[in-house]
């Protein structure tokens, strides 16, 4: 299965992708993972994309495709993967299509998380104070929220349209969530037994 977790930071997507990784064998690639690993390394590509984290900001296109390109062609991601983080504006989303098309395959399914700004904050505040994330400052999640909706909000009608898309409502707490995210998986994996 080749599925994609979309929704505003503090909507569990990481968590569940996680979880759907670990139950149907699949890897979860994660850029914001694959960034903070390059930073923690002090690789070239951490230093160039260290300050950008810091400010909530989102790296340049040319990098993030290019790194995803290179993650999806390694051998764990060829039966199928969890990605999480990307596509972030509608150019990734139409270099994500592009690059499909070349190696004829296509998403499954857009699980997309949505939740109310005033909870996303909340839950991020909340995170901050457990895992002192560098870019959960009150100034950076603002301005996170604000480019989520600003760029990455568009390509939920993206992928409406493609009729790949499944909302779900996640303000509630991570196990019912999860729960339809495995009825919305179990369907998929049924009809396309069939
Ligand atoms: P995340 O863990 O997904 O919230 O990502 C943390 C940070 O990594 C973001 O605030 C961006 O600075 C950067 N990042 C992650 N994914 C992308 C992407 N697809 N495009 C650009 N920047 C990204």
């Amino acid at each position: 299965m080749n599925l994609l977790v979309l929704g505003p930071q503090g909507a569990g997507k990481g968590t569940q992708a996680k979880r759907i990784a670990a139950d149907y064998a699949l890897p979860h690639v994660s850029t914001g993972d694959m960034f903070r690993a390059a930073i923690a390394a002090g690789t070239p590509l951490g230093k160039r994309v260290e300050p950008i984290l810091a400010a909530g900001e989102l790296v340049p296109d040319d990098l993030t495709v290019a790194l995803i390109e290179e993650r999806l062609a390694e051998t764990d991601a060829l039966d199928g993967f969890v990605l999480d983080g990307f596509p972030r504006n509608l150019a990734q989303a139409e270099a994500l299509d592009a690059m499909f098309r070349k190696i004829h395959r296509s998403l499954d399914a857009v699980l997309f998380f949505d939740l109310p700004d005033d909870i996303a904050t909340e839950r991020m505040l909340k995170r901050a104070e457990q895992e002192s994330r560098p870019d959960d400052t009150p100034d950076v999640i603002a301005r996170r929220l604000a480019i989520y909706h600003e760029q990455t909000e568009p390509i939920v009608e993206h992928y409406r349209a493609t009729g790949k898309l499944v909302p779900l409502h996640a303000e509630r707490t991570v196990d019912e969530v999860y729960t339809e995210v495995q009825d919305a998986l179990d369907a998929l994996s049924g009809s396309a037994a069939a």
